[in-house]
């Protein structure tokens, strides 16, 4: 079934939970029809979707406070932020900090700068690579990710020296706009290509690793067209380039929503050859997250858990540029989708700070270097 081209918008795919799918209004009878020809059985999940993007417009009207001020702490993960209010925040933490920088990674297609933050210490020690919102719409992603970076520049007297982390919180900053401003289920860079209308590359399909072989659409219309070819979006080419330079121990990438803790592959069913340490470390990451709110995760590689896909950051980081430890993390959607509710922000950010604590101490603790 063509789904993805139809007006249907396909939420997620689980072996377990099935098929969520956003259907809109005027195609409500023709869904059921088609299912019920099918045979297959529907739930109604949520049944006014607008309510909920409009509740969450509201929320963030009435939080919205001006934070760009002198201290790093002057924003409370109280809202979901701006691209322009995200780089504001950077340079903040970035001020208030002995050894964090800024790292400009890149341009995006229509020319926003890619940046993010490093604490970075000397050769030999271990590395983190991570990033976000490679995904337009799953803004818990990069809050999370900044979250973690303020944590890094608390606790950078700790860290420096001891390990070096980088993060990205935007990859996709053309389409996260795009999300706030038109589209708040928007998904894809905005890159053009001759011939055809339609706008936009899926990112997490653009990677060369069994490229447009599971998971895609050759269609550019599609919510999943991987691109023309490989690393045709700038977003993907500016991953790729950081990972080879910086070639750390382990990469780990935000999107929403699961929640889940995936590892490789995602174009196989098989498993990688150290599956059974990236299985035992999530589940630690995970049992150190659930003592903070009961949040529980499904571990298990992305093609098991979820379904065949390829072209993504995280099998690529590990089949071509060789990262030992990665992971994707699906974080939690309370119900609402890729509507985070607000008050959930800060809950959730802190319950991920504790699990990307086991991975930092995971890296470090391999080189005999004790970073708790
Ligand atoms: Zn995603």
């Amino acid at each position: 079934m063509k789904i993805e081209k139809s007006g249907y918008d396909v939420w997620g795919r689980s072996r377990t939970n099935g098929t969520k799918i956003l259907v809109p209004p005027y195609l409500e009878n023709a869904f059921k029809d088609m299912m019920n020809e099918t045979g297959i059985s529907i739930k109604v999940l949520r049944r006014n979707i607008k309510s909920v993007v409009d509740r969450s417009r509201k929320a963030r009207r009435q939080n919205t406070r001006r934070f760009i001020g002198t201290s790093k702490n002057s924003f409370d993960f109280d809202r979901f932020l701006r691209y322009e209010e995200i780089i504001n925040f950077i340079h903040n933490l970035v001020r208030h900090s002995k050894y964090a920088e800024i790292i400009n990674i890149g341009n995006s297609f229509e020319g926003r700068p890619i940046i993010g933050l490093k604490i970075e210490g000397s050769k030999n020690i271990p590395k983190i690579f991570i990033d976000a919102g490679i995904h337009a719409r799953e803004w818990a992603a990069p809050i999370t990710a900044l979250y973690l970076m303020k944590m890094m520049v608390d606790h950078e007297d700790t860290l420096h020296e001891k390990i070096s982390i980088y993060v990205i919180p935007v990859v996709n900053p053309d389409g996260y706009e795009y999300s706030h401003t038109v589209d708040r289920f928007w998904r894809k860079t905005r890159s053009r290509i001759d011939g055809t209308e339609c706008v936009g590359t899926d990112a997490n399909r653009n990677f060369n690793s069994h490229w447009a072989e599971f998971g895609a659409s050759p269609d550019p219309c599609s919510d999943i067209f991987p691109g023309l070819e490989a690393f045709s979006e700038p977003e993907t080419q500016a991953i790729r380039d950081t990972i080879l330079a910086i070639e750390p121990d382990l990469y780990l990438t935000f999107h929403s929503y699961g929640p889940m803790l995936l590892y490789p592959w995602g174009f196989t069913k098989s498993l990688p050859s150290n599956w059974q340490e990236l299985d035992k470390l999530a589940k630690i990451a995970a049992h150190k997250l659930k003592q903070l709110n009961g949040q529980d995760y499904t571990i298990g590689s992305s093609a098991n858990v979820l379904y065949l896909a390829s072209g993504a950051s995280d099998d690529w980081a590990m089949q071509v540029a060789k990262v030992p430890l990665v992971y994707t993390m699906e974080l939690p959607d309370y119900g609402e989708g890729f509507i985070t509710p607000i008050e959930k922000i800060k809950p959730m950010v802190r319950e991920t700070y504790k699990a990307f604590k086991v991975f930092v101490k995971y890296v470090c603790a391999l080189r005999h270097i004790n970073c708790s």
